[in-house]
């Protein structure tokens, strides 16, 4: 049986890898295909399809969308888009140059707190068009403002914290049309991790193509729920480790092994939709 992992973080999101780190784990782990889903951005794909040539390893595009359904927040995973869609392309610049206002606002209100932060600093630590909070915790830790990144959370950005702003989320079936117009589908991530079950039904009739079933933080009686779900719907299952590298500890990539009939399946819903990225291929391992 060969595996894959669908749900990986790099340095251009929140995670701490760089695309070659993330595919020599893969490696290590006997992956045979995978896919970066970086939040609100599909800048990292490139280098880590390139890596993924050179060590044999499929590479599925992917990107994790920031949306809300009802108020609440979910994530919508894109496979198989086509990355130079100018219209992905777009919209997803003008939620990243949101992202980047936020952080503005964020250092503007630790400034305010006489925390003498520089917001070229953090943009600079950043190094990527999709900077979050991590990338604040870290250069304040880094400016000696604060002792960890823990401490940063707690003082300042955590939420209902000072510094702390809303994110910006599209809804949920703009994310999904947005998808499907590169060519791509949608998967709903991490479901057990949201506790947002109510709002299923209506991102299904917005067009969802598959539920992450199986992710790092899923116990056994929520995957189970999950992949009855998809199978009520005549939805794709998915998986992944959610791996953001080595900043949470023991990196995740490893911990999920999505067995590979299930990329299978994508890439033939994918193919069938007509998506040029994702044609059935031979994995390596076998
Ligand atoms: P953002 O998307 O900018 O709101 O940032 C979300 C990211 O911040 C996620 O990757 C979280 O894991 C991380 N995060 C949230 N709370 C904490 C915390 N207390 N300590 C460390 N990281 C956190
Ligand atoms: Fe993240
Ligand atoms: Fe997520
Ligand atoms: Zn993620």
């Amino acid at each position: 049986m060969t595996f894959a992992d669908l749900h990986l973080h790099t340095r251009f999101s929140d995670g701490t890898y760089e695309p070659a780190e993330v595919v020599w784990h893969a490696r290590r782990h006997q992956l045979a295909a995978l896919s970066l889903t970086d939040h609100d951005t599909i800048e990292g794909c490139a280098p880590t399809a390139a890596a993924c040539a050179s060590a044999g390893i499929e590479f599925i595009p992917g990107t994790e969308l920031t949306a809300e359904q009802d108020g609440d927040e979910i994530h919508i995973l894109g496979y198989c888009l086509d990355t130079r869609d100018p219209k992905l392309l777009v919209e997803i610049a003008k939620f990243q140059a949101v992202r980047q206002d936020r952080i503005r606002e964020m250092v503007a209100r630790i400034n305010r707190l006489r925390v003498p932060l520089s917001v070229d600093a953090v943009f600079a630590l950043a190094n990527c068009r999709a900077p979050g909070r991590p990338h604040v915790a870290r250069a304040l830790v880094k400016a000696g403002l604060c002792r960890n990144l823990d401490e940063a959370f707690e003082r300042f950005l955590r939420k209902d914290r000072p510094a702390w702003v809303p994110k910006f989320k599209m809804s949920a079936a703009v994310a999904i049309q947005l998808i499907h117009s590169a060519g791509g589908l949608a998967v709903l991530a991490h479901p057990g991790l949201n506790r947002t079950d109510a709002v299923i039904p209506a991102i299904v009739e917005a067009g969802l193509d598959g539920i992450e079933c199986y992710h790092s933080k899923h116990g056994p009686s929520e995957t189970t729920q999950y992949l009855e779900m998809a199978a009520l719907h005549g939805l794709l299952i998915t998986g992944g480790s959610d791996c953001h590298g080595s900043n949470k500890g023991r990196p995740l990539i490893g911990t999920v092994k999505l067995p590979y009939p299930f990329v299978e399946q994508l890439k033939a819903k994918a193919a069938e939709r007509g998506a040029a990225t994702c044609t059935p291929s031979t994995p390596i391992f076998s």
